[in-house]
């Protein structure tokens, strides 16, 4: 068993071709906010492929909107 480095629960890993899915205990795909946020963001940077002074000067600016 391992855990979900998102929420923390207990999974497993199944390995379906390339791609690694994490399995819950009864054999369900795992799904979590923390895990789907996550990925959400990183595709959003994959996308906008901005440098890090780029990102920093927008987080700079999220910050300042709050
Ligand atoms: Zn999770």
């Amino acid at each position: 068993m391992s855990k979900c480095k998102y929420c923390g629960k207990e999974i497993s890993w199944l390995k379906e071709g390339r791609k690694f899915s994490p399995i819950e205990g009864d054999g369900t795909v795992h799904k979590c906010d923390q895990m789907i946020s996550s990925l959400r963001s990183i595709k959003k940077m994959e996308r906008t492929s901005l440098s890090p002074e780029e990102i920093k000067k927008y987080e700079e600016a999220i910050n300042k909107k709050k």
